[in-house]
């Protein structure tokens, strides 16, 4: 999960980091309601409230693939002796990519769906 606020001036859709928040009651705890973020396209400051931040994917599923496919075939490889497991083996990048596909969602669908001020006009 990555989060995203757009710029007023040129609308540039500039990314923050969601390793620290889980949604935004916690952000606006931690950064306050509104914050002063700089546009890395254009330089202006955006004076930003928390609910015009939005969450979106990020590389964190393909990446989570590509290695359980790659650590998946090295155990295949080295237990391919073993008989029945090395079957089991295969299976556990298809596992492992369903779990965290739903982990995130549901991430992201947590922090986009709870506004802070829901009486708030945008
Ligand atoms: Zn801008």
């Amino acid at each position: 999960m990555r989060l995203t606020y757009s710029c007023r001036q040129c609308n540039h859709s500039n990314k923050m980091s969601a390793l620290l928040y889980a949604d935004r009651i916690e952000m606006a705890k931690k950064k306050g309601v509104r914050f002063d973020l700089r546009c890395k396209q254009c330089g202006s400051n955006n004076l930003v409230h928390v609910d015009d931040v939005m969450a979106e994917n990020d590389l964190t599923i393909p990446l989570v693939a590509i290695i359980s496919i790659l650590a998946s075939a090295l155990l295949t490889w080295l237990i391919w002796d073993k008989g029945f497991i090395e079957k089991l083996s295969l299976f556990l990048p298809f596992i492992a990519v369903a779990a965290i596909t739903k982990q995130e969602r549901t991430k992201i669908q947590i922090f986009n769906f709870a506004k802070y001020d829901s009486k708030r006009k945008l």
